[in-house]
């Protein structure tokens, strides 16, 4: 069961911790993956910025039960095959990182706004770009008609903040470098590194709504 006055007053907790951390402004998108709607409206009445969601399935098993209320940003691996279906819904596509996937979306979703993902703690396991192929792929984006707002990365897994804080400046000053203006880093556990390292955009889920039971 969420509650959404636990909700509102996590999120208020966040937005302060944030006013102390950083002086510009920034976006918190609840992560709503695997709750229901209960949680989608727990995060409209907190005034959160947006909705993350990860798996095409989900958004579209939530979409056709009732409307999102808030932009729903995709932030998981994007499967070309699911991009049409998908696109009406997104008003932006954090998880890009490869070629396939940005001319799907420059076919199926002409004009979309798009975060590329970098891999910026080199850890074999991860999805994302490597930092030194952004930049080709942001001028494949941008031939392709998309918009790239920015770039988006996961911290390192082991948790270890001065990693995090290594892998989050480096994207701020990649970000800065290609005057992308969108950098989304900081989940639950490292959001108030990323804040300080510049973030325009957290992505929190288990802080908010309590642990996941699946995925
Ligand atoms: C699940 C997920 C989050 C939220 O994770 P929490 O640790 O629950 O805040 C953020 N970003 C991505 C890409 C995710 O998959």
């Amino acid at each position: 069961m969420i509650d959404p006055q636990e909700v509102a007053l996590r999120v208020q907790q966040i937005r302060s911790e944030i006013a102390r951390a950083s002086s510009s402004p920034v976006a918190i998108i609840a992560v709503t993956k695997t709750f229901g709607h209960d949680a989608i409206r727990a995060a409209v009445i907190a005034q959160c910025d947006a909705v993350g969601e990860n798996y095409a399935q989900e958004v579209l098993a939530k979409v056709a039960e009732a409307p999102i209320d808030l932009p729903v940003h995709f932030i998981g691996a994007i499967q070309s095959n699911k991009v049409r279906q998908l696109a009406p819904y997104i008003s932006l596509w954090q998880g890009v990182d490869r070629l396939s996937v940005i001319s799907e979306l420059g076919k199926r979703a002409p004009g979309a706004e798009i975060l590329l993902q970098v891999n910026a703690t080199n850890e074999d396991t991860k999805s994302g770009v490597a930092p030194a192929e952004v930049e080709s792929l942001l001028a494949a984006g941008q031939d392709a008609g998309l918009v790239v707002r920015g770039l988006m990365t996961i911290g390192p897994t082991s948790g270890d903040i001065a990693e995090a804080e290594k892998a989050f400046l480096s994207l701020r000053s990649l970000a800065d470098s290609l005057h992308l203006a969108e950098c989304s880093m900081g989940m639950s556990d490292d959001y108030l590194v990323a804040v300080a390292c510049g973030s325009t955009m957290i992505r929190i889920g288990s802080r908010l709504f309590g642990a996941r039971t699946t995925h």
